[in-house]
């Protein structure tokens, strides 16, 4: 089997997870890429069969599971916060999901990073009544047309709707619901926009795509994401949670910060082995031939970046 055919079996694994529909479960891999064209088609395609599910965190906080991302929801007098958007596709399974919390309006959202499984949904919710705050390279990003050669696709602007109008640089506190609520940009990470987005009075905080539970993370490299820098906000999301907090991660299920380290500790040991094969002159086809991640991939290998693609990820920055 070619690491390409891997990789698209892998992708299917993942999405199949993603509660595709029964039918295109049963489709091969080839012709579920030929149908759906991309990563992001297969992504969307497989939103818009999910059931969303809704988990109660801890106080009023709760997460929207099965579109794109994972949305944090805060709800109260002030209406509701989200946390990502997920993808447009999903709106009717999101808006329904929100009803079910709570009657309150939804008045806020929060873009972690400008991905497309995080920012599609920003134009309905917005249209449903919501300002939209983000880092200010993630409003950039949205308004400028940017191609991911990994996911072989090329975004335009998104529509006026769509783009924050609140931004901000470094760190922001907002005071929610009789929450405080602060946020904090990461150095250049899985892209150059990321943000944590802290609950401090419910001890629950986002931390968008700088952690994927238990599946290994795209990394950015267009929008200046890195292995090292994924590595250098693993730990700061290590030295910055405690023991007790709940940890919405961007991909995969809620955790906790013994997984976090699980997850440096994943990151760390690969970044190593691809670096020597590297270093040793291995060209790329060579290092996925050599298998680098074998030892992880039972445990991350089924996500959206196949052990291959992974590998790729990482050796571009090593
Ligand atoms: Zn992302």
């Amino acid at each position: 089997m070619s690491s390409n055919e891997k990789a698209i079996i892998s992708r299917r694994c993942f999405v199949a997870t993603a509660t595709l529909s029964p039918a295109a479960a049963m489709l091969t891999p080839r012709q579920l890429f030929a149908q759906y064209g991309n990563t992001v088609n297969v992504m969307r395609k497989a939103a818009a069969s999910a059931k969303i599910v809704v988990k109660s965190l801890r106080n009023n906080i709760s997460v929207l599971m099965g579109s794109g991302g994972n949305i944090g929801v805060l709800t109260g007098k002030d209406g509701k916060l989200l946390i990502d958007s997920g993808f447009a596709v999903s709106q009717t399974g999101i808006a329904n999901a929100l009803a079910g919390i709570s009657p309150d309006p939804i008045k806020h959202l929060i873009n972690t990073h400008w991905h497309v499984d995080h920012t599609d949904g920003n134009e309905w919710v917005h249209a449903a009544g919501a300002r939209i705050l983000a880092q200010e390279k993630t409003r950039e990003h949205l308004m400028t047309t940017i191609r991911i050669p990994l996911w072989e696709t090329t975004f335009e602007p998104a529509p006026a709707g769509a783009i924050p109008t609140k931004v901000f640089d470094n760190q922001l506190t907002v005071h929610l619901n009789a929450t405080a609520i602060e946020l904090k940009h990461y150095l250049p990470a899985h892209t150059d926009c990321d943000i944590s987005v802290n609950f401090t009075d419910a001890d629950v905080i986002h931390v968008g795509d700088t952690w994927w539970n238990h599946y290994y993370p795209f990394i950015d490299y267009v929008t200046e994401g890195s292995i090292d820098g994924t590595i250098r906000a693993a730990e700061t999301n290590i030295s910055n949670t405690t023991n007790s907090m709940i940890i919405i991660p961007g991909h995969g299920p809620i955790g906790n910060r013994s997984q976090l380290v699980e997850f440096r500790d994943m990151l760390v040991a690969i970044r190593g082995t691809v670096s020597t094969l590297k270093k040793k002159g291995n060209s790329l086809a060579e290092t996925i031939a050599a298998k680098p991640t074998a030892p992880f991939d039972a445990v991350w290998g089924s996500g959206l970046m196949s052990p291959a693609e992974f590998t790729e990820l990482v050796y571009t920055g090593v």
